[in-house]
Formats: structure tokens, C-alpha cells, sequence
């Protein structure tokens, strides 16, 4: 199954992104995570793509899309993936509908993770993520069982630079301005699902099981 999840930033996609993969053995591909992981290790990709980051901006969709189309051609990726956090705009929207139709497919939903804003406020500033897994709790609402230490790997849980609270609000108007349209978007296409996100991390999951009818 090909999949996009779609939703403001700590809307729950890559939690339940995390959760999906499991379950039906597809790759998670999250292009933060990937810019995240170049940060770390001080790429050239890295180090351009912090500068927007930091700013709560979007990465231009030219790299951004170089990324994802290297990533969409390995191996794992030929029986289904999820896309989580690409595409964030129409340029990117049609990108990949074009690169997909070229190889004969297409995506096949298109979840949408619908949360307030007020709500989403709370889960960003409270989000913890490992600095070695990348697995991610919160502090309030999906706490790690050692204070400050992941339940994965023993490593120790931060906060993300870009979760500080000024960041934020330019990610959430980012959001409004360039990935809502997105919606419109994969509507018109039928494509689009919605899960209004809501209950707590369970209840989300199975509602997301439940529109995909996996
Ligand atoms: P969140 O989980 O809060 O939605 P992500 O981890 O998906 O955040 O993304 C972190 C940052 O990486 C974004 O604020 C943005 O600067 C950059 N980024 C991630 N995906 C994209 C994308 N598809 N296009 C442009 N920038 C992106
Ligand atoms: P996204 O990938 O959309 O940015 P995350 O999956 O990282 O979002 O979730 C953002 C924060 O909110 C994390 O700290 C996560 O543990 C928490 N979270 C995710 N889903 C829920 C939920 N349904 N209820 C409460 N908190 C949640
Ligand atoms: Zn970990």
C-alpha cells in the first residue's frame, strides 16, 4: 500500500506513521527524519536544510524533492511506503504524482491527521525524541517510563530546537499557508481520508485502521 500522511506539525503522523509500518511491513519515510539525521552527522544537505528548519520554514521543494525521489527508488520501497510529512506542498504534491504515474502507480490514500491548533500547540512543546532511535514520546501524554531516558534503546530523550515555542507558531502558519491546500488537493483526486486526531494515541491508531480497512 502506498501511503501519504498528511496533518499540521505534531498533528500524531509520525506516531501513528511508526505504528502502520509495523503492522503492515511497508518503510516510514519521514523527510524530518532524514534531514534530521543529516543535521547530526553535518552533511551538506544538513547543513543547508537547518537553516529553514531553525526558521520554521519549509526546505525548498528542489531538495526536498531530491531527497524523497532517491529514497521512492530503493528497493523497500517497491511493495507500498508511508509518507510522512511529504509531500508540504503542491509543488511536491505534483512531483510525486507525476514520478509515481511514470513508474505506473500511484498513491493510494491519502490519511489526514486532523487536530486544533491549540491541541497542537500542547503536543509540540511536550514532544521528547531520542537523539540515537528517533523514537518519540511526550511528557504529558506518552511519557517515557524513565524520566529523560527512551524505552527503546536506554538513550537519552530531548526536545527538539524546533519544538522551542517561537518556532512553533511560524511552523504551525507555515502549515496553514503552504500544506493545507494539500487537502483540496488529494479531495479532488479522491484519494483523501480523514481521521480527526483527537482521542489519544490508541483511539487515533485504530481509527486510522479502520478508514484504510487494513
Ligand atoms: P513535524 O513532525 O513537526 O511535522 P517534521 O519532522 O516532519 O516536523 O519536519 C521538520 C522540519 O523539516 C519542517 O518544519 C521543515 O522545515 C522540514 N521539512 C520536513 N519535511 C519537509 C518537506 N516535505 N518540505 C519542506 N520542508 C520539510
Ligand atoms: P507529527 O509527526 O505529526 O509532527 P508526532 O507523531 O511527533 O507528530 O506527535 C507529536 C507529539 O504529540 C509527540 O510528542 C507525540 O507523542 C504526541 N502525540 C501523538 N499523537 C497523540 C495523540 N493522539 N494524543 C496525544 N498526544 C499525541
Ligand atoms: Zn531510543
Amino acid at each position: 500500500m502506498k501511503l501519504i500522511l498528511l496533518g499540521a506539525p505534531g498533528a500524531g503522523k509520525g506516531t501513528q506513521a511508526t505504528k502502520l509500518s509495523q503492522k503492515l511491513s511497508i518503510p516510514h519515510i519521514s523527510t524530518g527524519d532524514i534531514f534530521r539525521n543529516n543535521i547530526k552527522n553535518s552533511t551538506e544537505l544538513g547543513k543547508k536544510a537547518k537553516e529553514y528548519i531553525d526558521k520554521g520554514m519549509l526546505v525548498p521543494d528542489e531538495l526536498t524533492i531530491s531527497i524523497v525521489k532517491d529514497r521512492l527508488m530503493q528497493d523497500d520501497c517497491k511493495n507500498g511506503f508511508i509518507l510522512d510529512g511529504f509531500p508540504r506542498t503542491i509543488p511536491q504534491a505534483e512531483y510525486l504524482e507525476k514520478a509515481l504515474n511514470e513508474m505506473g502507480t500511484d498513491i493510494d490514500h491519502v490519511v489526514n491527521v486532523s487536530v486544533a491548533d491549540e491541541e497542537i500547540i500542547k503536543r509540540m512543546s511536550g514532544r521528547r525524541v531520542c537523539t540515537n532511535c528517533g523514537a518519540t514520546f511526550h511528557t504529558v501524554f506518552n511519557p517515557t517510563k524513565k524520566d529523560g531516558i527512551c524505552d527503546n534503546c536506554n538513550a537519552s530523550v530531548i526536545q527538539r530546537d524546533d519544538d522551542k515555542e517561537e518556532t512553533v507558531i511560524s511552523r504551525l502558519k507555515t502549515y496553514h499557508e503552504q500544506t493545507e491546500p494539500l487537502i483540496g488537493f488529494y479531495s479532488k483526486r479522491g484519494k483523501l481520508l480523514t481521521v480527526i486526531g483527537r482521542e489519544e494515541i490508541e483511539e487515533t491508531s485504530k481509527a486510522v485502521i479502520k478508514v484504510l480497512g487494513v
